[in-house]
This record gives structure tokens, sequence and C-alpha cells, in this order.
């Protein structure tokens, strides 16, 4: 695989070019989508930001997302961007069942394919990799992609600044999971003194809740949160009746898991909830314990040690029997 010393060459002239992330998009995979988006047209290319789904109104002020279109609103419009495009940027996944349909237009392309990610197991579908299961965020990677490996730091201005925060802010968890290192802090320090205004970033991000959503969230934990003591686990989980009830809207439900594992002594929190056409799993584990190992082998998913999806065609019922019965296959790592 060529080196990213060549992409910077072929990215030396004007080129058309899509940016995409993965379905549900959250914070990171909007942050850095966008960050690239606005450094990318600073040096005159075309560039198009496609997400495979809708993403939740709290990333909706992101500098650039008037520009970003949806694939499952606008397909025969995104085709012939992916068709047109001469690159194609591919941010937070590294496996195109992660962008769903979409993943299909994208392999038979014929534009040159990068990577930027930092999840396990990447699937080889592209030419060009940035690549690091260590980095906090794909933010992250984006920042180091644009100042060290492109020598452009000039170019990180306050909107590209203000969108790479916003992702390593957001997958970090507010900059306190582990793979906070000392350099993340550095990073953000530096989007700081770029134009990221950070205090007005949280408050974008966290404190923008909708009543509904609140409302939600108290009735998840008082009224659906299991807490398993001999396992130090705990479940939420909620029906598709509940979601309507409560006019969950997508966005809604990210993060409750992270209430399960707040208890103290819970090592594993998982929430599972009832989609229009399948069961999603989120898990969140505390330490070594190694959530995507369990949403890889039950769940059809995969994700970070401490933070894993993954979903199943079966009922919520028989989902949450078999998240429990599986849990004495862990049982030494969780009490240990
Ligand atoms: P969340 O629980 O917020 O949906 O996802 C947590 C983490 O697990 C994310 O980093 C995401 O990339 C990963 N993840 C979630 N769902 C899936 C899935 O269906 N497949 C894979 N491979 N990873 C997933
Ligand atoms: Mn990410």
């Amino acid at each position: 695989m060529p080196g990213l010393a060549q992409l910077k060459e072929l990215l030396a002239h004007p080129r058309r070019i899509v940016i995409t992330t993965h379905h549900k998009p959250d914070g990171d995979a909007m942050g850095s989508s966008l960050g690239l988006y606005n450094y990318l047209i600073q040096h005159g290319h075309h560039v198009q930001v496609i997400t495979p789904t809708d993403y939740p109104d709290f990333l909706a002020w992101l500098p650039g997302n008037g520009d970003v279109i949806i694939y499952e609103d606008h397909i025969e419009q995104s085709k012939e961007f992916v068709d047109k495009a001469e690159i194609i940027f591919c941010l937070d996944f590294n496996n195109l069942s992660r962008i769903n349909d979409l993943g299909e237009v994208v392999r038979a392309g014929s534009a040159v394919k990068v990577m930027i990610d930092h999840h396990l197991e990447p699937e080889d579908f592209d030419d060009y990799r940035h690549w690091d299961i260590n980095a906090a965020a794909t933010a992250q990677l984006v920042y180091d992609l644009i100042v060290h490996k492109f020598d452009d730091g000039e170019f990180v201005n306050p909107d590209v600044a203000t969108c790479l925060y916003t992702g390593i802010m957001t997958d970090s968890a507010s900059f306190k999971l582990p793979n906070t290192t000392s350099n993340v802090h550095r990073i953000a320090a530096d989007l700081i003194d770029l134009g990221a205004v950070n205090w007005r970033i949280h408050e974008l991000v966290y404190n923008n809740l909708s009543e509904n959503k609140l409302r939600f969230l108290g009735y998840c934990l008082s009224n659906k949160l299991e807490v398993l003591y001999e396992y130090n686990t705990a479940i939420i989980s909620v029906s598709r009746q509940e979601l309507q009830q409560f006019e969950v809207m997508t966005g809604d439900t990210e993060g409750i898991v992270n209430y399960g594992l707040s208890i103290a002594g819970i090592r594993l929190a998982a929430f599972i909830v009832e989609r229009k056409d399948r069961v999603k799993l989120s898990l969140r584990s505390k330490g070594e314990f190694p959530a995507n190992e369990i949403c890889k082998k039950y769940f059809n998913g995969g994700g970070h040690r401490n933070a894993a999806g993954g979903h199943s065609n079966d009922s919520l019922e028989k989902v949450i029997e078999q998240f429990k019965s599986i849990l004495p296959e862990y049982k030494t790592l969780l009490i240990a």
C-alpha cells in the first residue's frame, strides 16, 4: 500500500472527493468527517460528505453540516457523487458493511479509497490507510494527518479545529476513557488555541437535550435498569413500544448505556433496544473486559474493548435472555 506522502501528492490538485462515515454517525464520525471536509475545501477540492443514515440533532451545528447529504434520503444523487469521485475518504469505520447499502456502491466505485480509522480488524478495501487502534478518536487521526503527515497545520482553521475537538471529546467520553493520553490532551489544547471554543462545544453537545430525552432517561433508570450483581453487569432494555411512547428520536438513546457502568463495582453495561428492523446492543465495559468479543462472537458486531455494539434479528426478549446466558462464560473476568 502506498504511503501517505503519495496521498498528499494526489491532493496537490483540486479533486472530486467524497467523505463517508459509519451509519448512525456519532460525534467522532461527524467531527472527523466535517473536520476533514473543512480542511479539504480550503485547497479548492470539491468535497461531498455523505452519511449512510441520519444522525442526532446535537451534531447539526457542526461547521459544514449544511452541505452533508444522507444516502438513504438521496440515493441517486449519492451514487452519482460516488461514481464521479476521484478519492473517497472512509472515516471512523473499517468494514464496508458499516455503511449499509452505500458500502457496495463505494466498493464498486473506481475512486481511490482512503481509510482513516481506529477500530480493530480492518477489511482490505482501501488504497491508502491511516489506521491506529490506539487513537482515542478518528478525529485525532485526521489532526495527525493534516498536521504531521501533510505538514499542513496552518490549514487547521477554527472550523476544522471545532469539528476535530468535537470528535475527540465525544469518543473519549469527555477525556475520561483510558485512551485519553497526555498526547490527546495536547492535541485538544492545540485545537483550542486554533479556535475550538471548548466550553461552547461541551454546551452544544451535552446540554442540548430534549425534554423527552431527559424523561426517557429517567424512565430507563427507574423502570428498566436490571443489575446482576453476581456478574457485575447492568442491563437496560427498551422495547419499540417504549421508544414510541417517549417519541425517542435518533440520538436520544446515546449515552444511556454509560449509566449502568457508573454503578460501583459494575464491569459490564448493556443497552438493548428494539429498533424498527432489528434489536441493537450497545456494550460498555471497564478495564480489561472485552465487550467487543461478546459483540463479535454473538451479536454480528464488534468495536473497541470498552465500547462495542452489535445487533440481532431475534426478538428483544430472546436477545436479553441470550445476553444473560453468555455471562457465566465471562464470570471470572467479571468478578475478579
Ligand atoms: P455504540 O454502542 O455506540 O453503537 O457503538 C460502540 C462502538 O461499537 C462504536 O465504536 C462502534 O464502532 C462499534 N459498533 C457498534 N455497532 C457495531 C456493529 O454492528 N458492528 C461493528 N463492527 N461495530 C459496531
Ligand atoms: Mn470513533
